[in-house]
């Protein structure tokens, strides 16, 4: 089974194509669903954020989010420490899921995919391509932030001219160019990979 990785910046349209191969048939791992999971239910992870944050980070046993994000987002070194003990822990997580996929080929949907090193594991990497004031747009629409506070997210990940180089494929989410044929058509070719061996 092919392990495939789908990445994007924030308010690129990731979730969106994720959901339309999940409708297809394919599994998906959402990174950030999987992070937020295992920072309530992995005993390892949370007394390491515990320790390093404090014991307010957790409220009889659940983690206090806006807490946390009051801390690190405006802290870069300490969202790099958070970042350092929330990787290793999806990317195991993520692991184990692969092994008990059975599919021809299942994806991985994570922004900081290249950042974390998750990519290493992978056999593909699909990129989801918008313009940088479409996807401020979307995400203040989405999520009712501020330009400020979206900016601010966009500026910890990787520039999209950086991620997209590094992606085996691109996928346009300019909503000019229709996203549904594009799906179709890597789904037709990762199919084919996986069922083929893979060429040096
Ligand atoms: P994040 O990194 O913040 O999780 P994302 O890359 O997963 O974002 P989505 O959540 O898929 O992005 O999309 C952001 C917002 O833009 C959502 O509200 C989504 O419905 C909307 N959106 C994405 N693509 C399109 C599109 N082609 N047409 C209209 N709306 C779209």
């Amino acid at each position: 089974m092919l392990r495939v990785g789908l990445t994007g910046g924030i308010g690129s349209g990731k979730t969106t194509v994720a959901r339309m191969f999940e409708t297809l048939g394919i599994p998906l791992y959402y990174a950030d669903d999987a992070a937020k999971r295992l920072l309530n239910t992995d005993p390892a992870l949370k007394s390491a954020v515990q320790q390093l944050f404090g014991e307010a980070c957790y409220t009889n046993g659940v983690l206090n989010r806006s807490y946390l994000a009051s801390i690190v987002f405006n802290d870069a070194e300490k969202l790099a420490a958070l970042n350092q003990l929330v990787h290793p822990a999806t990317i195991a997580d993520a692991n184990a899921w692969f092994l008990n996929q059975e599919s021809t080929y299942a994806i991985r949907e994570a922004a900081l995919l290249f950042e974390s090193g998750a990519a290493e594991g992978l056999d593909y990497v699909i990129g989801v391509s918008a313009p940088a004031p479409l996807r401020i747009q979307r995400v203040m629409h989405r999520d009712g932030s501020n330009e400020v506070d979206v900016k601010k997210r966009m500026a910890t990940q990787l520039q999209d001219t950086i991620k997209l180089k590094l992606c085996d494929w691109v996928v346009t989410n300019d909503e000019r160019e229709a996203l549904l044929p594009q799906v179709l058509s890597l789904h037709e070719q990762l199919t084919l990979r996986a069922t083929q061996p893979r060429l040096q």
